[in-house]
């Protein structure tokens, strides 16, 4: 397809769209190869920099208007971790609640018995079509992939969800599932699968083609799923939030609803919403409150309600010291949005779930190996915990699994050799000296090509520092020292 930049009268081609960190089965994910990808995708690389950013400018507007902010971040993270710290007794209770309520209860331990019980539920009912809308748990569990291998046909209702499911890909955001793509990748997109025309990028003509095409799934199916946002122990009830309406639609149309619900997304009362409702929005992309924010308390009449509560490896996260306190995150994607490296490299190029910097703190959690380079996709700046409305320590943990990684051999032979040469350096303050020595009278005479190669990954997009006639040491030493001996 060919686009036309009419500042400059010419047809130009089309840059074709960047893909995400190849798969090669229990290996280590090369996060930063497919990085490069995208960083080279100048079109790409500068319209994901420049929407996210937005998003952050746009929270921190909003946020900033709220004088109790930081009070609600405090109380936020303090009910996350009292419901953390009596999960079991808010797991009953919420189960007893919602059976009162008329709801099905099932307990899921992982991805695969998550699958079983939904498969089982809609060959129960003889269903061949469920339309849901976004879960990142589903996503976790590799549902969509389960149920199309049994014969089942699911359908995305949620706009970035269903684009990145015609493309076969997943989605790059936990709250903005397509936000890697350009218009014109999504118009490709539905050309190709929806037969629409492939050069109408049109925004709300896009809209508009994808919500004819999903509307007969929804009004035909035989179910409907939705994620859970919050599950409030006290009454049994789930809360939904969502922007699009889709949520309420698969829930409400088809005559059963299943709710897929990780066991961190328990709150203790229905007041505590008032606290996470106001932030959730905000926090992710700067607007008040979402479109929809939906209570499901029970089945409508002549309907069937379940609710699949899932462990999947949370209880395990619960147990480890420096990584639990991850579960008290509500998924509002704003550390991703202010993640540098997150902006400039793209979430598929982390080749998991879960992206940015609270993928890089949960994905090894999952698989420890196969995310081992995540934890090294950071700048460590702190801007993630910064942000987050639940008060995670997020790049402390990213450092944490930093040491994780080196203590299990986890690093790959160029890196640990590095650390350790650099180890040895730094921990001599003789042999730093000279280091330092050597490296300025390097910089000052070599030749640019002998610095600037391709050898050298560093160089490759910075410039190097001018070196000094003089080093902080040499003149700390010339004019403080006052003839004092310095330790060696
Ligand atoms: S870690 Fe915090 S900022 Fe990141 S998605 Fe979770 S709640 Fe939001």
């Amino acid at each position: 397809m060919t686009s036309f930049d009419t500042s400059k009268g010419a047809p130009k081609k089309r840059e074709p769209q960047p893909r995400g960190a190849k798969e090669r089965g229990n290996k280590p994910i090369n996060q930063s190869e497919a990085a490069d990808r995208f960083i080279a995708s100048t079109v790409h690389e500068k319209m994901h920099d420049d929407r996210l950013w937005t998003l952050r400018k746009n929270r921190d507007k909003i946020t900033y208007a709220i004088e109790e902010w930081e009070e609600l971040r405090e109380l936020a993270s303090q009910i996350k971790l009292h419901t953390l710290s009596h999960l079991d007794q808010y797991l009953e209770m919420f189960e007893r609640n919602a059976r009162a309520n008329g709801v099905h209860v099932h307990w899921a331990k992982d991805g695969a018995e998550h699958n079983r019980i939904v498969h089982k539920i809609l060959a129960d009912h003889n269903v061949k079509t469920l339309v849901k809308s976004k879960s990142m748990l589903t996503e976790e569990c590799g549902m969509r992939h389960y149920l199309d291998a049994v014969g089942i046909e699911v359908i995305e209702t949620d706009l970035g969800e269903r684009i990145q499911q015609l493309d076969g890909e997943d989605p790059s955001h936990i709250v903005v599932p397509a936000v890697h793509k350009t218009r014109e990748d999504v118009a490709e997109v539905f050309a190709n699968h929806l037969g629409t025309d492939p050069n109408e990028s049109d925004i709300p003509l896009l809209c508009e083609q994808q919500r004819q095409k999903t509307r007969p799934y929804i009004l035909n199916a035989g179910a409907g799923m939705t994620g859970c946002n919050f599950a409030v122990a006290e009454t049994g009830t789930v809360v939904v939030c969502t922007n699009e309406g889709n949520a309420d639609l698969s829930a409400n149309t088809p005559p059963l609803h299943i709710v897929s619900a990780g066991i961190e997304k328990l709150v203790p009362r229905a007041e505590d919403l008032g606290v996470f409702i106001r932030m959730l929005s905000r926090n992710a992309v700067g607007s008040p409150i979402t479109q929809y924010t939906s209570h499901f308390r029970g089945p409508r009449d002549g309907a069937e309600m379940h609710i699949v509560l899932v462990d999947n490896g949370r209880t395990e996260r619960l147990g480890m010291e420096e990584f639990w306190t991850s579960l008290k995150c509500i998924r509002c994607g704003a550390c991703m949005n202010t993640c540098p490296v997150y902006r400039r490299s793209g979430g598929l190029s982390y080749g998991a779930v879960y992206s940015g910097p609270i993928g890089i703190i949960l994905d090894p959690t999952i698989n420890r190996r196969k995310y081992s380079s995540l934890p090294f996709a950071s700048t460590m700046n702190g801007s993630c915990t910064n942000v987050c409305p639940v008060k995670i320590n997020i790049h402390e943990q990213i450092f944490a699994w930093r040491k994780v990684m080196a203590e299990n051999h986890e690093l790959p032979v160029i890196k640990k050799t590095m650390m350790k040469a650099a180890g040895e350096l730094l921990s001599s303050p003789a042999l730093y000296r000279t280091a330092i020595r050597s490296a300025d009278s390097a910089l000052r005479i070599l030749p640019r090509f002998l610095v600037y190669n391709p050898l050298n990954t560093w160089t490759r997009q910075r410039e190097m520092p001018e070196a000094p006639d003089q080093s902080f040491h040499s003149w700390w030493k010339k004019n403080r020292m006052n003839g004092k001996k310095e330790k060696a």
